[in-house]
């Protein structure tokens, strides 16, 4: 730990922190500059986690020298984390997410029907696409708008799932239906609104199943990897990051595609790192260019919305892409993927 002094700190400022420092069992390092004296702690920087350094008469900054985020950090697997996903059913596909190939989830915002949902699970698995995305826990900003259809939509899920051979990924949002959506959930999903929701971080963090957090509105990178931090501190390692857009002053966009975040995820954490360009635009017109651009960023995969009439959709019609320029996004981010020795 660094901290350094004020221009106005008087030595007996600077012996009050090193006298301390040394009552905490930290060696120290005091070097006194032209303009400032700044103060090295040396020892197990975790110990002085709780100690609000920055009250310390003479204080003006305190610099961490560790990361906050031990098991994300990318010193722990170097080499990335793969995710496998054993086949739905015998003879199926195994997933790899984290490897060579991307992983690419697609499907409806929500679960709306059994038909529409079977539907876009066929075109979904004809496509290429690894899972098929679709949620029954809908989190909506309004208590008037659909809510999604609940277990009877994770019943639907479990049909298409089982029916298609497609594995899915669909959201949790409370820990009361943790059960009920992992016994579907090939992957589990925690929305942007819940990216801090530590109580359900730590129950799946008791789980061993694989679960996407989602970057949060107003998350900071260091903030989502907290998150997953929460989820692998209880054992559950298998976690994947999603940048789905940030909030910005922009009205253009319903959000900010943050896809500078694609290449700092990668050099800060061993997890795969997803991109979800519907959210993160929230316009059907803008995903294929940002879905291009985020697997030449260097995404691990990505999620979209499809509807075969967005504008009978119960959510998020607006950025959801009709089924042929699926298609066709699908075979652009290929061209794109292979050009960076990847495929889908
Ligand atoms: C979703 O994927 O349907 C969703 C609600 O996403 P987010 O949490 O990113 O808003
Ligand atoms: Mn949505």
């Amino acid at each position: 730990m660094i901290l350094v002094l004020k221009k106005s700190a008087t030595d007996k400022e600077a012996q009050h922190i090193v006298q301390l420092a040394r009552e905490w069992g930290f060696k120290v390092n005091l070097s006194r500059g032209v303009e400032r004296t700044v103060i090295g702690l040396i020892g197990d920087e975790r110990e002085l986690r709780d100690k609000p350094l920055d009250v310390l008469p003479g204080v003006e900054t305190v610099l961490a020298v560790l990361k906050p985020y031990k098991l994300a950090a990318s010193e722990g697997c170097p080499e990335g984390t793969r995710i496998v996903l054993p086949p739905v059913k015998k003879g199926g596909r195994t997933v790899v997410i984290g490897g060579p190939e991307l992983c690419i989830m697609a499907g409806p915002c929500s679960i709306e029907g059994r038909e529409m949902l079977l539907d876009l699970a066929r075109l979904v698995k004809q496509s290429g696409a690894h899972l098929l995305r679709a949620g029954a826990f809908k989190p909506r900003t309004s208590p008037y708008a659909f809510q999604g259809l609940g277990n009877e939509g994770l019943r639907l899920l479990a049909e298409a799932r089982a029916t298609v051979g497609i594995h899915v990924i669909t959201e949790v949002m409370d820990v009361r239906d943790l059960d009920a959506v992992a016994a579907v959930a090939d992957v589990l999903q925690v929305g942007a609104r819940n990216v801090q929701n530590f109580t359900l971080l730590k129950e799946i963090g008791k789980l061993r199943k694989p679960v996407m957090i989602k970057r949060g509105l107003a998350s900071t990178i260091e903030e989502l990897l907290m998150s997953a931090e929460y989820v692998m501190s209880g054992g559950n390692h298998e976690v994947l990051l999603c940048e789905r857009g940030i909030r910005t002053f922009e009205p253009m966009t319903r959000n900010t595609l943050d896809l500078a975040a694609v290449p700092v995820l990668q050099r800060e954490t061993h997890l795969p790192v997803i991109v979800d360009p519907s959210h993160g635009t929230g316009h059907w017109d803008l995903v294929a260019p940002m879905a291009r651009a985020a697997v030449a960023a260097g995404a691990d995969g990505i999620m979209v919305e499809i509807h075969p009439r967005p504008e009978e959709a119960m959510s998020d019609g607006s950025q959801a892409l009709l089924p042929k320029t699926y298609v066709r996004m699908m075979k652009e981010i290929g061209r794109v993927a292979r050009v960076l020795g990847r495929k889908v």
